[in-house]
């Protein structure tokens, strides 16, 4: 059984402040476990550094919500893919269904983004999922194939082997209601289906999929035990030190028991 990845979306919340209790009080619980879990802490941009320096001591990586289209040059704004690998991050969350509806990133962005990522040899952890309307009118499995298509498809089986997919749909996102088991198992296995027609067996066997939404420490020990999730991408759960550590222990104890 391969071993979780487990990953925190800090988003746009804490203190500079904040975010170093946090960080040290995650680093400090983690450090008393024996982690197979892969452990990602994504914080917003300007407490970057401060999750990088503790990375390099500590049995977590630092991954970052974002980052341009473009190489560099006169973006306002922008961090580039080359910045974050120069600061020691290996992970960046892209196309969060709040970049699509927020920032009107579409399909050809991400798949821009991802491009800029693959320059660097950082992980694009690439999320996809359904609004509620798309499911209740039945879209749901054609509206991620056509996301996963259209921003990493176009991928050389060499880059698309280090990307990393969650599914998040979004009427789960904050909002208290998660996938059931079953919902996120049938979705799962869906995009691993697709990514095997394109890339085989063996690049989707061991691409993770992560499930994002409304993950908690109540619900997180089903959901990762559940066939084909690898992990989570967590929100809200991330910000507080004993929930992330108990949504970790969940990963381990998912792994162990199967
Ligand atoms: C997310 O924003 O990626 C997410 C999964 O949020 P939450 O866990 O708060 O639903």
């Amino acid at each position: 059984m391969k071993s979780k990845l487990v990953i925190g979306n800090w988003k746009m919340n804490l203190s500079f402040e904040e975010a170093d209790d946090l960080t040290i009080a995650i680093q400090e619980a983690l450090a008393e476990i024996n982690l197979q879990t892969e452990v990602v802490i994504c914080p917003p941009f300007p407490f970057l550094e401060l999750v990088t320096d503790l990375a390099e001591e500590s049995n977590f990586n630092a991954g970052a919500q974002n980052c341009s289209q473009f190489e560099n040059g006169a973006y306002t704004g922008e961090v580039s893919a080359k910045m974050l690998a120069d600061l020691g991050v290996d992970f960046c969350i892209v196309g969060h269904s709040e970049r699509r509806r927020y920032f009107n990133e579409s399909n050809e962005v991400i798949a821009q983004k991802i491009n800029r990522l693959m320059d660097q040899q950082l992980i694009p952890v690439v999320c996809c999922g359904e609004t509620l309307e798309e499911r209740n009118a039945g879209k749901h499995f054609e509206v991620v194939e056509k996301q996963l298509k259209e921003t990493l498809f176009h991928l050389k089986k060499e880059d698309f082997e280090h990307a990393v997919i969650a599914y998040e749909p979004v009427w789960a996102i904050g909002t208290g209601v998660n996938a059931t088991p079953a919902q996120a198992v049938e979705m799962h296995k869906f995009i691993r289906s697709l990514v095997e027609k394109k890339y085989g067996t063996e690049i989707a066997y061991n691409t993770y999929i992560l499930y994002g939404g409304s993950c908690t420490p109540q619900n997180a020990i089903e959901l990762f035990s559940s066939e084909d999730v690898d992990g989570g991408l967590i929100g809200g759960a991330s910000i507080k030190s004993g929930d992330f550590v108990s949504i970790i222990e969940a990963a381990e104890t998912a792994v162990n028991d199967n």
